[in-house]
């Protein structure tokens, strides 16, 4: 067997910031810390810190009053930061900068009295909190005949956003429709999709020309290591979406592939190791690394969690 590992893959600059975050005010605060929602999907992740007395909170009235809670690299909306504030707890904001900026566009574009197309998928908490920023404004589609749909007559004011980790295909192809129907369609002044979801899928599209398999290491419900895997389908290539080395199934392989290994942007570089051990061990698998482009992007920690010790332990509401 001969294994791609593809380069860019994995943890993306907003996962890493967002998990450095809850590790940071666990570490300050100790045990509970409350984060709503996932921190990031990833199963593994959420049950390590689980297990470190992490608290994952639908509804912010499960958390106590004063508690310390931090919001994920997904965003949330202004009514979820005035419920906390409201009810007195210590908010840390994981919010991914590249989320923010799709916030940012649709406050801007409903101001200017846009009605917003947002294309992304309808219970995704990232699409959930950009909703929630402009909810009379926005109207949300998920495939190109979703455009057909819209009661919008041909010359509204409309602009589009999307959400982050689309395909980058798809994305393309709802926005032509969206042209065809809106000439005058205004759109974010740099593309919403990111640069983590776009190098991993370039990465995808061009090496599994090379692969008979490919595996993606990622969690069912994260977006964006299904679109990794739904692209290598959509071009002819068995591929699976696993949490690790576990779900590996002997039926996959006859021993002589060549196997993709790649990682969406919430799954730890360890499970992607795991995974190549396995391999190696059952197969006799030899490992070649193929970088497609380097990634030097960094986020800075929440303003609350900068620094080493100090102001931020008794900050209070922020
Ligand atoms: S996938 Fe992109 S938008 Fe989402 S956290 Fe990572 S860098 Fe930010």
């Amino acid at each position: 067997m001969r294994i791609i590992l593809a380069s860019p893959r994995g943890f993306c600059a907003g996962v890493n910031m967002a998990i450095e975050s809850l590790d940071l005010a666990l570490q300050a605060f100790g045990p509970p810390v409350y984060v709503y929602h996932e921190i990031v999907h990833n199963r593994f992740i959420v049950s390590q810190f689980r297990d470190r007395g992490v608290v994952f909170v639908n509804d912010l009235h499960e958390v106590p009053e004063g508690a310390h809670l931090l919001f994920s690299a997904h965003g949330v909306s202004p009514e979820i930061r005035d419920l906390a504030r409201k009810r007195r707890l210590r908010a840390l904001d994981a919010t991914c900068p590249l989320v923010t900026k799709v916030h940012l566009e649709a406050v801007r574009f409903s101001k200017e009295g846009y009605t917003i197309i947002l294309i992304g998928h309808k219970d995704h908490d990232e699409v959930i909190g950009t909703t929630g920023e402009a909810r009379d404004a926005i109207l949300l589609v998920e495939t190109a005949d979703d455009v057909d749909r819209l009661d919008l007559s041909p010359d509204a004011k409309v602009a589009y956003l999307t959400q982050t980790t689309l395909s980058v295909d798809d994305a393309r192809r709802i926005i032509e429709r969206l042209r065809e129907r809106f000439p005058q369609l205004a759109g974010p002044r740099k593309e919403d999709i990111c640069y983590a979801t776009q190098n991993r899928q370039e990465a995808v599209r061009v090496l599994s020309q090379d692969a008979d398999v490919v595996l993606v290491l990622g969690s069912q419900n994260s977006s964006n290591s299904q679109r990794l895997k739904e692209l290598a389908v959509e071009r002819g290539v068995p591929a699976y979406l696993i949490d690790g080395a576990a779900d590996i199934r002997p039926e996959w392989f006859q021993g002589d592939e060549t196997v993709l290994v790649t990682a969406g942007a919430s799954a730890p570089e360890s499970v992607v190791q795991e995974c190549l051990r396995h391999l190696q061990d059952r197969y006799r698998a030899e490992v070649e690394v193929r970088a497609l482009r380097t990634e030097e992007v960094h986020f800075p920690l929440p303003q609350e969690l900068r620094g080493t010790h100090g102001p931020w332990i008794n900050s209070g509401c922020s």
